[in-house]
C-alpha cells in the first residue's frame, strides 16, 4: 500500500470533488481525498444550489458564469448530467439600489454574463406570479437556475446543531414569500431542512496557499455561494497546486492577506448574502 500522494485533499464536499477531478485533468494522479463521514454530507447536501451570476465583483461572477458553462455541459465533460435546471433569476431591489445594481450589470456584461436590467412590465410578462412595483429595480439572468430559500445568523457547532426546521422562521418566510408571491398565501410546507455554511468577513472565500507552511493550500468559506463557483474553484486551485499560478481565472482578490490589509471585497448592496 502507498504511503505517500502527491496531494492530500480533506473534505469530500463538492469543493475537494472538484479539486480531485481538476487535479487529475492537470495530470496528477497520486491523490488521497479523505472526508471523516460519507461524500456530500456537509454544506453540499444541503445547498439549494443556486446558480446566479449577480456579484458586486468580477472574480466571483466570472467564477460562477465560467462555473455554469460546466454544470450544462457536465455530462459531457464530467460523464454525467448535473442537473442544472435553467429557470432564470430575477434580482429585485428598491429604487434606493438602483444605481447599484445598474453598475453591478455592466460589469457582468463586460464579463459576458447573459443579464440585463429590465422593467416591471417585462417582469409580469416572465413572471406573472411576482407581485412588483414600478418602483423597484429588475435584473434578469435567463440563463441562471434555481430558487432562493432563508437563513438567520447563528452560530452552532457543525456536529451537533439542529438539523430540523425551525417553524417560526418558516411561518415569517411564508408570510413574505406571500408578499411577493400572492399564490403561496394558500401553498402547504412539504418539509425542509438545516444547514450550515461557513462565512467569511467579506462574505467571500479564501484561496490560498498558506504562507510559512509549506505545501498547504486552502479553500474554504464560501459564505453560501461555493455551489455555483466549484468547477471553477477545482480548475484554478488545482492551477495554483500544479502551476503554481490560477491561469483560468485570476483568484489573487481572493487571498488571505485581503482581511488584514483592508482589503476586503465590497458589495453594493445592503444585504450582506447578496456580496
Ligand atoms: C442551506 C444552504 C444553502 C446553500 N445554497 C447555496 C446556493 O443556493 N448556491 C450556492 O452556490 N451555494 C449554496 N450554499 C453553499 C454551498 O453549499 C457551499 O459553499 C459548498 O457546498 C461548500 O462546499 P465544501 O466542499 O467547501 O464544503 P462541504 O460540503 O461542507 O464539505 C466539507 C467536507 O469536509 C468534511 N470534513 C470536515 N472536517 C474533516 C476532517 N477533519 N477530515 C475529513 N473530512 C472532513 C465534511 O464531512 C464535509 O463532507 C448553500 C449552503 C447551505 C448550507
Amino acid at each position: 500500500m502507498s504511503t505517500t500522494a502527491e496531494a492530500v485533499i480533506i473534505g469530500g464536499g463538492v469543493m475537494g470533488c472538484s479539486l480531485l477531478y481538476n487535479l487529475a485533468q492537470l495530470g496528477m494522479t497520486h491523490t488521497l481525498l479523505l472526508e471523516k463521514d460519507v461524500l456530500a454530507s456537509g454544506s453540499t447536501s444541503r445547498s439549494q444550489a443556486i446558480l446566479r451570476m449577480h456579484y458586486s465583483n468580477e472574480v466571483t461572477t466570472r467564477l460562477a458564469w465560467e462555473s455554469l458553462n460546466v454544470f450544462k455541459d457536465f455530462d459531457t465533460i464530467v460523464g454525467s448530467a448535473s442537473g442544472y435546471t435553467r429557470t432564470g433569476y430575477i434580482l429585485i431591489v428598491d429604487d434606493s439600489d438602483r444605481r447599484a445594481m445598474e453598475e453591478n450589470v455592466a460589469m457582468h456584461k463586460a464579463v459576458g454574463v447573459n443579464i440585463d436590467i429590465i422593467s416591471a412590465e417585462a417582469v409580469r410578462e416572465i413572471a406573472p406570479m411576482l407581485a412588483v412595483a414600478d418602483h423597484e429595480a429588475f435584473a434578469y439572468e435567463p440563463e441562471s437556475g434555481y430558487l432562493v430559500g432563508v437563513g438567520e445568523k447563528e452560530y452552532v457547532g457543525p456536529d451537533d446543531y439542529n438539523q430540523g426546521v425551525d417553524m417560526p422562521l418558516v411561518e415569517a418566510t411564508c408570510a413574505n414569500l406571500a408578499k411577493r408571491i400572492p399564490g403561496m398565501r394558500d401553498a402547504l410546507f412539504r418539509g425542509g431542512w438545516s444547514g450550515l455554511f461557513t462565512v467569511t468577513p467579506d462574505w467571500h472565500p479564501i484561496l490560498d496557499r498558506i504562507k510559512g507552511i509549506d505545501g498547504l493550500y486552502v479553500a474554504v468559506g464560501f459564505s453560501g455561494h461555493g455551489f455555483k463557483e466549484s468547477p471553477m474553484i477545482g480548475l484554478t486551485m488545482a492551477e495554483l497546486i500544479v502551476h503554481g499560478q490560477a491561469t483560468t481565472i485570476d483568484i489573487t482578490r481572493l487571498d488571505a492577506k485581503r482581511f488584514t490589509q483592508g482589503r476586503e471585497l465590497k458589495s453594493r448592496y445592503g444585504i450582506a448574502v447578496l456580496a
